[in-house]
């Protein structure tokens, strides 16, 4: 019907995209799960089918233009407008050689890295986001990482904190540009998450890692935009 919600989660097919999804279609949204991957993505869809949930797989690439563009067409026609929109599709890319200083940083890997963690972020929203005015309602939730935050940049992997920095930035800049609209944009740290990008000896669960990012899809109208949260608290830049 066209009174349930309507989100997008990007990278939907594992890990903490996963669990989102799982989360907000508990709470009733209708989700579209989106991946780069059909079968992979199809089969997690299938998987929270299979829990009773309203989750549908749609295929996304966040470094792809048109996949970009696809993916708007698709949710014009199905379902005529997005509510929440949760940019969560990342990489990190382990570089053994070049990760522990800025001075060893290899220019392709920050390439890669910011072109699916900024790029594609902006490029998904840039998308949705006439589907979002025309109802004048969105939550949009941009998974960053403590190691975005500009106050503390020790401890290596120079591609992933500036990717996570210029994350961060979008959505500041988005939160300005849609001040006074029903449109909230904020960045969220999950913690340390066992998933394949956090490793195994990571102490959250998925469940944990996604309570902030759900807590934020789903705000009231009136909530706070332009923010970075943790554990559901305002964390600084
Ligand atoms: P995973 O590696 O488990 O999952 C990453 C997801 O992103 C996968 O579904 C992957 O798809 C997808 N993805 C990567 N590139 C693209 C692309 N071009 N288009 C579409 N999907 C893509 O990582 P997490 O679940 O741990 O991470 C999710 C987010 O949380 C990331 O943004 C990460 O930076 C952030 N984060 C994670 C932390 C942690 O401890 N786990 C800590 C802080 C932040 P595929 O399966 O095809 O590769």
């Amino acid at each position: 019907s066209t009174t349930q919600k309507v989100a997008v989660v990007t990278g939907g097919n594992r890990g903490l995209g996963f669990e989102t999804s799982r989360q907000l279609a508990k709470k009733g949204y209708q989700v579209i799960l989106t991946s780069r991957d059909e079968a992979k993505g199809q089969a997690a869809a299938e998987k929270l089918q299979a829990e009773g949930l309203d989750v549908i797989f749609h295929l996304l690439d966040v470094t792809n233009h048109e996949s970009s563009k696809q993916l708007a067409e698709f949710i014009r026609q199905q379902f005529g407008k997005v509510d929440v929109l949760v940019n969560n599709a990342g990489i990190y890319i382990d570089d053994q050689a070049g990760e522990n200083s800025i001075f060893d940083a290899k220019i392709d890997i920050l390439e890669q890295t910011i072109e699916t963690n900024v790029y594609g972020a902006l490029q998904v929203t840039q998308a949705l986001i006439p589907l979002m005015n025309e109802n004048n309602y969105g939550r949009i939730v941009n998974v960053s990482s403590g190691m975005g935050q500009l106050h503390d940049m020790d401890g290596g992997s120079p591609a992933y904190r500036i990717s996570k920095t210029a994350l961060n930035a979008l959505t500041r800049i988005f939160a300005s540009e849609l001040k006074g609209t029903n449109i909230l944009v904020n960045s969220v740290c999950p913690g340390w998450v066992k998933t394949d990008l956090g490793g195994a000896k990571a102490p959250r669960t998925p469940e944990q890692g996604v309570d902030t990012i759900v807590w934020l899809a789903t705000a009231a109208d009136g909530s706070a935009t332009g923010g970075f949260f943790r554990d559901r608290q305002p964390i600084n830049w």
